[in-house]
Parts: structure tokens; sequence; C-alpha cells
């Protein structure tokens, strides 16, 4: 299946977006050196949650300088949640968006690297989680993107708060609800232009949970590109992964994500979390050493063992 998006003439307003940024494009732009006189005219980031409610969080929007990885390939992400742009003439595509902090910063390295943030036409997503989605509806108005999700996902983004069925309800931090949201169904084909992404539906963390792969090329030489969701079985006290009503398919939807993301082609592998596949240590001495086709099937490994753990746990 192929989906080719067309760009939305009527942009966004970008005065939500404003609201929304606020204060953190001044602390951004103070962080990454960037003109001071152009943040400041943007107002007060409006927070959909206390920042005391995320004791990681303040770790997780730490700027890192944007990174070209392969090809049309550029991780944009702060230093401890993953955002990678893929660029082309014919538009951009972002995968996550972070906290809502976290928007900012993406936005000053899309901008650093060259690129006009006004040329993103499609934002996906890992998970809909505050720490990977919460950034996306200010990404959005700002860039006039379209969102694209899976169907349980784009549920959760339009309500900014996930559902009954997520392990994590009761504790996951609200969003800012994103408007619009087109749904996309496990194997289909995201296209921009000559931009081709396949949405693989990788579950369990998340009912909606969701990997991307792609193709990045330099010259005759393509690498395939795994964005591959995160993978563990955390839930709030009371969850029960081997039984829950709400989510009884959690297991297999793990085993099922499990088995594509060990067999896909995979030389490149990038995690929502970056520390949960090691990203920085393997990209630390030369883009090059990112190319490790062991990668995603020692994340899947790590991820079984995790799983198998949990399920033990929850025998009575
Ligand atoms: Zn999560």
């Amino acid at each position: 299946m192929t989906a080719s998006t067309s760009r939305p003439r009527a942009r966004a307003s970008r005065r939500g977006a404003a609201a929304r940024l606020r204060s953190a494009s001044l602390r951004a732009a103070l962080l990454l050196g960037y003109p001071i006189a152009v943040a400041a005219q943007e107002p007060e980031l409006v927070q959909p949650y206390d920042p005391a409610d995320c004791p990681p969080c303040a770790a997780w929007t730490e700027p890192h300088r944007p990174v070209h990885l392969f090809g049309n390939t550029f991780y944009v992400g702060t230093k401890g949640l993953g955002s990678i742009l893929i660029a082309s003439p014919d538009g951009h595509v972002l995968i996550d968006g972070g906290l809502p902090d976290s928007a900012p910063l993406i936005l000053a390295n899309i901008r650093a690297l060259g690129f006009d943030p006004g040329d993103v036409e499609i934002i996906l997503n890992s998970h809909a989680h505050y720490d990977h989605a919460g950034g996306i509806a200010a990404l959005q108005d700002v860039t006039g993107g379209r969102v694209l999700a899976s169907e349980s996902s784009a549920d959760v983004l339009e309500r900014g708060t996930v559902g009954p069925d997520d392990p994590q309800h009761g504790v996951a931090l609200p969003m800012h609800p994103v408007a619009g949201v087109r749904v996309v169904r496990d194997g289909e084909v995201v296209r921009v232009g000559a931009l081709a992404l396949t949405m693989h539906a990788t579950g369990g963390h998340t009912p909606g949970g969701t990997s991307w792969s792609w193709r990045a090329c330099e010259g005759d030489r393509c690498l395939s590109f795994v964005y591959a969701d995160s993978q563990t079985p955390v839930s709030a006290d009371g969850f029960r992964f081997s039984d829950s009503v709400a989510y009884p398919d959690a297991v297999s939807d793990f085993r099922r994500g499990h088995d594509l993301l060990e067999r896909i082609p995979c030389d490149v592998l990038v995690t929502p979390h970056p520390g949960a596949s090691a990203f920085w240590d393997r990209a630390a001495s030369a883009p090059e050493d990112l190319i490790d086709p062991g990668a995603c099937r020692r994340y899947v490994a790590r991820s079984r063992r995790q799983l198998q753990d949990r399920l033990d746990r929850e025998r009575p």
C-alpha cells in the first residue's frame, strides 16, 4: 500500500505554536547560541503538566547538536530523546517530537542543518507517550506538516491522553492534542517525493507502537535504516502484560514486533531513547560506526529477556 501526501496548502495557525513554545524557545536559543532578539519575541511556554511530575525530563531535553547520519538522514533530537529528519528536495519527513520542551531544540537543529522547518511535509511518531509525542503539536503548528500515526496512536494524539489499554495508563503525562492525524496501517509506505518510509506495527510498549524503516543513499551506496520503537514492558502499578483485559494483545504484539525487527534489513538502528540502543556509544567516533547489522537483533534480544522476566514476575 502506498500513501502519497500532498502538502497542505492551508497552514495550521502558528499562533498556537507560539503559545506552546514560549520560553522554551528562549532557553533553547540561549543554549544553542542563537540570536536572543529573535527568540525573545516568542512568549512563554505552556506545559501540559507540572515539570515536577517528570524527574527525568530535564536530562531528556539536554540539547545536542544535529548529527548527519548518512545520506539524507539526520539526528535532530535532544541528547536523550530521538528525532530524525529525512530530507529531500520535495519536502522532509520528521520522526518524533520529544517533549514539549524539545520542539524548539528540534526546530533549531533543523535550521542549523540549513533546512527550513516549513519544508517538513510529514511528522511520524514511534509511540504516543509524552516523551516522544509531546512536542508534535507545536512542531505541527510551526512546520505545517501532516501528522501520520497508527490507528491507536492517532486516537491518543488527538485526545492528548493515553487510553486504559496503555500499560502506563494513569502515570503517562498528558500531551497537547494534535489535530487531524491521518491513520497509517502496518506495511503502508509513506511517501514524500522520492522518500519512502515503511510503517511497521510493533506494539506492546503501547498498543499503537510503530517502527519505521527506509533506505538512505550516498551515491551508489545505500543503507537500511530502522527507527525501532521502544520495546520495554514497563507499566503503571497493577497492569499485567500476561492477562490484561484492557490490552489483551500486549504479549502477542511484543512478539510480533520482535520477529519483525529481527527479520527486516537493519544496517543502522536508531531508537526513541538513544540510550536504549547505545546510540551515542555507537556514534561516538564516526558515523560509520553506526553501521551494525547486529544492533537490531541485540535490541530485540534484550527486549525478549525483559519481557520474559516480566511475565515470570507476573506469575502467581
Ligand atoms: Zn513510552
